[in-house]
């Protein structure tokens, strides 16, 4: 048979698959009662982990008790590994709250991070360092070939010719100092059995010497901790930036706790002289990914479920598993093939056969990525949530070129956009829990009559239309916040703050280790 579009559109056929994309679309919903259980349960849960080490949402002590002002000066190295890519920079911070970075940056192979032994990872990221000062500081580079012969570690080395470096990890790591921490689990698809329980900052600082390289690794940091840092140095205010948060390929957020709150530092073995406690607060590592992992509140369809089981971290990062980057598009496709397999949902089916005979066909290429596990890119969810082509054209392209799907109707993008938006909407509005949280858990918007300030980073973030709108939306439905107190809730953008902020501690790391022990 044939149809005109116009006809099309108002068959049986499309309503029937209208009314299945909203029927799966509001599977995501997640409302105003829902986000204040949330923010309860994530209140309780963090004060949980402050009092003992190994609770569902780790809490880490960072050692970092002061962020810094903008008048910080210095050249430091960094080097980021977190997600997709390993970055390596130097940073020139020049004290007026402006800094100057130079860096490089590769894609992690994906062999390497499932690799057998943490030295394969490791060695490859020492190597992508000496590359660096090959490129980019000659001068530290050559005096290392001159006088490697004589060289153990950083023995040959002025003092002066050796690069403090901030090492961004950005995965639970059970901090024991300011450049020592055992790796607690693997996040985001990294899987190496030897690495956890080791000290990172080792196992760097052996493949560098290994190298010759005069980089001492100074500073262990999470980007979490880093964009908060970052965001402090850059735009100083009167009382200082609150909470620094990931929302790209994982989830995470660093804050600002008073040092008494922290209490399970008494039991983790150190003395009160090992820290700086003048400030009378310390950076805490929320880990907020693994918030509620015994699914108390978070809410749960049958494809987050699948998405779970199927993960190589079943009932853990089970927040971050309904957040972030790494996971919303995999959500997104389970939803889209969930659609395709029922034969009564005429989703991307082909025109010319009935879908109330089971055996109707598929637009669907065989090969097709959808029918891959990880294969839906969630910058797709970005670009068609901001399709605003007409007959959604944006998004039946990139559904032709991308994902094998010939010839998609409007109808089929419309659907595909409906489901997409859900998933994303659910994201921001679980962001806004864990941001709330932050904020009534340390009496923010009561204790001064500033703004509070919160830096963030991050592809979701960055890219996702409206995250932040759909985040303020849901700040608003939580009445110790209201619309009143989201207005006094800055959000800003600290672009690969990462690399600033672990220089920014490195610094610290740096003064501290040339005062001597307090
Ligand atoms: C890690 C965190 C990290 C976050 C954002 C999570 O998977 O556990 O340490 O901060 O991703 O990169
Ligand atoms: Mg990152």
């Amino acid at each position: 048979h044939t149809s005109s579009s116009s006809l099309y559109s108002t068959s049986p056929r499309s309503m029937g698959l209208a009314s299945a994309a909203e029927r799966v679309a509001a599977e995501f919903e997640y409302s105003k009662e829902d986000v204040n259980r949330g923010v309860q349960a994530f209140i309780e849960q963090m004060d949980e982990g402050l009092g003992k080490v190994g609770a569902t949402m780790s809490q880490i002590p960072t050692y970092v008790t002061a962020v810094p002002n903008g008048t910080e000066k210095g050249l430091y190295m960094a080097v980021d590994l977190g997600g997709t890519n390993f970055r390596v920079c130097s940073i020139q911070l020049h004290g007026n709250s402006t800094f100057s970075l130079t860096q490089s940056k590769v894609a992690i192979p994906k062999d390497l991070m499932v690799a057998k032994t943490s030295h394969e990872l490791f060695s490859f990221l020492a190597k992508q360092i000496e590359l660096f000062l090959k490129t980019h500081h000659g001068e530290h580079y050559q005096s290392h070939t001159e006088r490697k012969a004589s060289m153990i570690g950083l023995g040959g080395y002025k003092d002066e010719e050796i690069f403090s470096l901030g090492f961004t990890f950005s995965f639970p790591v059970q901090q024991y100092g300011i450049n020592k921490g055992t790796l607690i689990r693997w996040t985001k698809g990294f899987d190496i059995h030897d690495t956890v329980g080791k000290d990172v900052c080792a196992l760097l600082q052996k493949e560098i010497d290994a190298l010759s390289l005069p980089v001492r690794v100074a500073a262990l940091v999470n980007d979490t901790v880093g964009t908060l840092m970052a965001r402090s140095y850059t735009s100083p205010g009167k009382t200082g930036t609150l909470l620094g948060a990931i929302f790209g390929t994982g989830t995470n957020g660093a804050y600002v706790e008073k040092l008494g709150k922290v209490t399970k530092l008494k039991n983790m073995g150190k003395e009160a002289g090992e820290i700086d406690e003048s400030t009378g607060e310390m950076i805490v590592n929320t880990e907020w990914g693994s918030f509620d992992n015994h699914m108390s509140v978070l809410p749960d369809t049958p494809y987050d479920k699948d998405l779970d089981r199927e993960s190589v971290n079943p009932g853990i990062q089970m927040f971050e598993k309904r957040v972030s980057g790494m996971f919303l598009g995999e959500i997104l496709r389970r939803a889209i093939i969930a659609l395709v397999n029922d034969p009564s949902v005429p989703l991307f089916s082909d025109e010319d056969s009935s879908r109330n005979d089971v055996h109707s066909t598929t637009i669907i290429h065989p090969s097709s990525p959808l029918y891959q596990q990880w294969g839906l890119d969630t910058s797709f969810l970005s670009i068609t949530s901001g399709d605003s082509s007409s007959g959604l054209k944006v998004t039946r392209q990139t559904l032709d070129v991308d994902y094998g799907v010939s010839a998609a109707s409007a109808e089929d993008a419309e659907a595909v956009r409906l489901i997409a938006a859900a998933v994303g909407k659910r994201a921001a509005r679980l962001s806004a829990v864990a941001i709330a949280a932050v904020v009534i858990s340390t009496d923010s918007l009561a204790r001064t009559g500033d703004d509070v300030d919160i830096g963030v980073d991050g592809s979701l973030v960055e890219f996702y239309p409206n995250f932040e709108d759909y985040i303020r939306e849901a700040l608003r439905d939580i009445p110790q916040i209201g619309p009143q107190g989201e207005k006094r809730i800055r959000i800003g953008i600290a672009k690969d703050g990462s690399g600033v902020g672990a220089a920014l501690i490195a610094l610290v790391a740096d003064k501290a280790m040339r005062a001597g022990p307090p």
